[in-house]
């Protein structure tokens, strides 16, 4: 029996030498070890020995199993070891080449409009004002010199949230809120940038865009300081070869009110289908700060006076990146994005 045993050592080893490869391994493994292996056999055969030579022979087949499956394992690990370095061989890495770039976003074009026109009036010394979008009726129309049967009204219809309360349609109620949370006849230099909504959807209407509002109130403010600053910030956006005009307008809570227009910037002037061949683009309104609004935040018309003046910053952003459909903006497709 145990020179039976060790001849079938000697051959498993035999064998064992010249494999080279994992699936040759498993078929040998399974040729000895398995359930019907050639060493599990000859286990079967230790009733046939006396007890005294049962535990030794008995423990030659567990030495020769543990040899065997020693050099297997052995086998395999040095199989992976090769399989690793041929891999590593073959897919070298080429330190030289340039990086991958991670891409960096930036931001919006309405962003970045945005941040130039408060760059300019914050060179001219308006602070910031913020208000809420949830805004009273109040705020929003009544104290603007729009009591509720005004026409004008119909001109800004919103989203009404309660009888009371509506999405603002302007930024004006910041203007407001302001004046009447300020010291009465002191000084205010305010711009209120901020989103607005209204009942409109079209190439040029969005329900939602963003307005910035600015209101000066002080001592001897006059029509010539309005015409100064907004041809300063037109100049400064546009550029100095726009021209400026104000046209009389109306608004019910200035007067004089006036519409600003600028030459187009699309045809110098000419004529075009942006500016419908007028050469004139419309792009703010403004007018003196009426008494009656002063009045209703205990400003005294007679010893301080202001304007106030208001612009879309989507019609900005269009004209300054020669956009001709604001929806683009909303869209976020990134082919669009991209580009500026
Ligand atoms: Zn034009």
């Amino acid at each position: 029996m145990e020179q039976e045993l060790n001849s079938l050592r000697d051959t498993a080893l035999n064998e064992l030498s010249a494999i080279d490869n994992k699936e040759a391994l498993n078929d040998l493994k399974i040729k000895y070890l398995g359930k019907k292996g050639l060493l599990t056999g000859m286990l079967r055969g230790l009733g046939a020995l006396t007890p005294e030579e049962r535990p030794r022979i008995g423990q030659v087949v567990n030495e020769i199993r543990n040899e065997i499956e020693d050099i297997i394992a052995s086998k395999l690990g040095a199989m992976k070891q090769a399989e690793l370095s041929r891999k590593l061989a073959s897919e070298t890495i080429d330190v030289t080449l340039p990086g991958r770039l991670a891409e960096l976003g930036h931001l919006h074009p309405l962003t970045l409009t945005l941040n130039r026109i408060k760059d300019t009036f914050m060179r001219l010394g308006f602070e910031i004002a913020e208000g809420p979008e949830v805004e009273k009726d109040y705020y929003n129309f009544e104290a603007l010199n729009l009591p509720q049967d005004h026409p004008a009204r119909d001109m800004q219809d919103s989203f009404y949230i309660t009888k009371e309360f509506l999405l603002r349609t302007h930024t004006s109620p910041v203007q407001v809120r302001t004046l009447q949370s300020a010291e009465p006849n002191q000084p205010i230099r305010i711009i209120a940038p901020g989103k607005v909504y209204r009942r409109d959807y079209d190439a040029t209407h969005s329900p939602m865009f963003q307005q910035v509002e600015g209101l000066v109130v002080d001592k001897n403010i006059s029509f010539a300081d309005l015409k100064g600053t907004l041809e300063l910030f037109l100049k400064e956006t546009f550029g100095n070869r726009v021209n400026v005009r104000f046209r009389p307008s109306f608004f019910p809570f200035t007067e004089p009110s006036a519409e600003v227009d600028i030459s187009c910037v699309m045809c110098d002037g000419k004529g075009c289908r942006v500016c419908s061949g007028t050469g004139w683009l419309e792009i703010l309104g403004s007018g003196m700060v009426h008494p009656r609004v002063l009045e209703m935040s205990s400003f005294d018309p007679e010893q301080v006076s202001g304007f106030a003046f208001g612009m879309g910053v989507e019609r900005i952003a269009m004209l300054t990146y020669g956009i001709d459909d604001l929806r683009l903006f909303f869209d976020n497709d990134m082919r669009f994005l991209r580009q500026f």
